[in-house]
């Protein structure tokens, strides 16, 4: 899955050294996982993650919109509670992670939006049973998030994200990248949807962070600080 060019990703430098330098990984396949309410920034930090240190990003939504864009029958079943803000079963995305995971031949990959309920998690951890797991909560309020889902968009070429109030492209209405002149919105970051992916969120996440806090493998990060900032926390959570 190519990720595009995300938010505030271009003012971030590599604070470490590359992941096959001085190895504190001891050679493990890693996976990171990241865990966050919608808009907390798990995109833009899997981009850093993937240019910094080469690991490869999964996103479950990103593999749900594409499924939605190709009309496949499995689309077309999944786009109402996709487009409501309500999560699609777990037998789906569980499916589509294990087909990732069979199809990478990378020992160091992101999810990012996955786990989100504890099945999904009770999964992963047999699909990830010889992997190194990092897993990394993004704490940031609702109030923030909902205001930075209500004023992103994206080129429609090339899905560079955007955002009104916060980052707008350099050039008016010119995409910074592409040199695309159409913008799009996601059909899910509306009041409504937003309200209820948050909703969700909260309820289904809160058994995901107790499981892995039990085994002691779970790390919080303020996801309100600089994406700079950020990315240097993940950075050494990653390394440690
Ligand atoms: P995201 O792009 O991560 O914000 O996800 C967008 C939407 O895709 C969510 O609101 C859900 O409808 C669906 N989705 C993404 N990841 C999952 C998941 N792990 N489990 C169930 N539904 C998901």
């Amino acid at each position: 899955m190519e990720y595009g060019t995300l938010e505030g990703i271009d003012s971030v430098s590599v604070v470490h050294p590359p992941i096959d330098g001085p190895a504190r990984l001891d050679g493990s396949r890693v996976a990171v996982i990241l865990l966050g309410a919608p808009g907390c920034g798990k995109g833009t930090l899997a981009f850093a993650l993937q240019r910094s240190y080469g690991f490869e990003p999964f996103s479950t939504g990103d593999a749900l919109r594409a499924e939605i864009s190709k009309g496949s029958q499995l689309g077309v079943q999944i786009k109402a509670l996709y487009d409501n803000g309500r999560l699609v079963s777990d037998e789906v995305v569980v499916a589509m992670v294990g087909e990732f995971l069979q199809n990478t031949d990378s020992g160091r990959v992101i999810f990012d939006g996955f786990p989100r309920t504890l099945s999904q998690a009770e999964k992963l951890s047999g699909l990830l049973a010889d992997w190194c797991a990092r897993v990394v909560c993004m704490d940031v309020d609702d109030d923030v998030v909902a205001s930075r889902l209500l004023t992103r968009y994206s080129c429609k070429t090339c899905s560079k994200v955007y955002n009104e109030k916060t980052a707008l492209p350099e050039n008016g209405g010119v995409c910074d990248v592409c040199g695309g002149v159409d913008f799009v919105r996601r059909v899910d970051d509306t009041d409504a949807a937003i309200l209820t992916r948050l909703q969700v969120y909260h309820e289904k996440i809160a058994p995901v962070v107790d499981y892995y806090s039990t085994k002691g493998e779970i790390y919080h990060v303020d996801a309100s600080q600089s994406t700079e900032n950020v990315f240097a926390v993940v950075s050494d959570v990653v390394f440690k």
